[in-house]
């Protein structure tokens, strides 16, 4: 279990991180979001104790990652968000080299570089020099080395940057593979990349967790919300009064579209007035050209939560 207290990292005058406090259980795979400059890579290298905070804590079952780091850096296997190979290296002797950094014996470490080497799709360039690879699986290379001493926890700093969407979904295919044997946080500023993947979200914009929960929270939390449209051969300001009365809809706007009324209806919270609204257009008599339902992605979500942050931060500056 990974615990964050009042973490908090100033760069000089630049604070990147703003008293984070947050847990995760054992065994979840933990999305971290948000756009560049969030704070993502400072929290990630805080939370692998290669950065020490300004202020406050992170403990890994109640190893301080600072204090008692090596007990604490053995349980984490850490992909960095450029990953520092040794280009003149083969990928064999690169994972050997690795092993012996984590006092892994020979045996151990040929075992171990055997597994990963097939999980991580490298079986065949494991004796190609680490310069000559593409750059997919270079970050196979540097996914291995994070998993080669079996730690619990997997922090990876953006996994899938810089690779075809190919390699996106063999990297997401792994990390699903992973998934209950160890705790993983990945972080990304990629939306579809982690809503299926990690079974909880954290939204991160200026330092600050600006919102968090599962894909399925967050999506439900989305204020713009579900939207349900619907075209019919009425009157907008008839349309307009009809559809208001219907039972779970908050708001109805209209405009003419082709001398059709083209009527935009927000539901209430968790309301879905669809059957009722398409009751009323039939008990009126119009006839409808279109009704359709827009749900609310997480990718409006996302850009609406980090666009409020955005705003806040312009506001207490001015
Ligand atoms: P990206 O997705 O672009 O990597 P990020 O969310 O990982 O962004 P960070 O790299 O953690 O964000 O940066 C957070 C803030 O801290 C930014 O304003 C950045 O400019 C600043 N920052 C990061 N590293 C340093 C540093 N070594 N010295 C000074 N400022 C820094």
């Amino acid at each position: 279990m990974i615990e964050v207290e009042n973490l908090v990292k100033w760069y000089g005058q630049t604070l990147a991180v703003d008293n984070l406090n947050f847990t995760i259980p054992r065994g979840q795979i933990v999305g971290f979001l948000g756009p560049n400059g969030a704070g993502k890579t400072t929290t990630l290298r805080m939370l692998t104790g290669y950065l020490p905070p300004t202020s406050g804590r992170v403990t890994l079952d109640g190893h301080d990652v600072l204090t008692d780091s090596l007990r604490a850096r053995a349980k984490i296997g850490y992909l960095p968000e450029s990953t520092p190979l040794y280009p003149e290296m083969r990928v064999e002797e690169y994972l050997h080299y690795r092993g012996k950094l984590h006092r892994m014996d020979r045996d151990t470490r040929r075992r171990r570089i055997d597994t990963v080497c097939d999980q991580c799709g490298l079986a065949q360039v494991r004796r190609r020099l680490i310069g000559q690879l593409s750059k997919g699986n270079k970050q196979r290379v540097g996914l291995a080395q994070a998993m080669l001493h079996e730690p619990p926890v997997l922090i990876l700093d953006e996994p899938t940057a810089g690779l075809d969407p190919n390699q996106i979904t063999h990297v997401r295919e792994l990390i699903d593979q992973l998934r209950g044997e160890h705790t993983i946080i990945l972080s990304t500023h990629i939306l579809p990349e982690v809503e299926r993947l990690a079974d909880r979200l954290m939204v991160i914009a200026g330092g600050a967790i600006v919102a968090q929960g599962t894909p399925e929270e967050l999506r439900s939390s989305v204020s713009a919300g579900s939207r349900i449209l619907i075209e019919v051969n009425a009157q907008p300001q008839d349309v307009s009064k009809a559809l208001g009365q219907v039972s779970g809809v908050k708001q109805v706007e209209t405009a003419t579209n082709d001398g059709w009324c083209r009527a935009t209806v927000t539901p209430k919270d968790n309301a879905d007035p669809r059957e009722a609204i398409g009751q009323t257009a039939l008990h009126h008599g119009w006839t409808v050209r279109e009704m359709r339902y827009e749900t609310a992605s997480l990718e409006q979500f996302f850009v609406q939560v980090t666009a409020q942050q955005g705003r806040a931060a312009t506001e207490d500056a001015a």
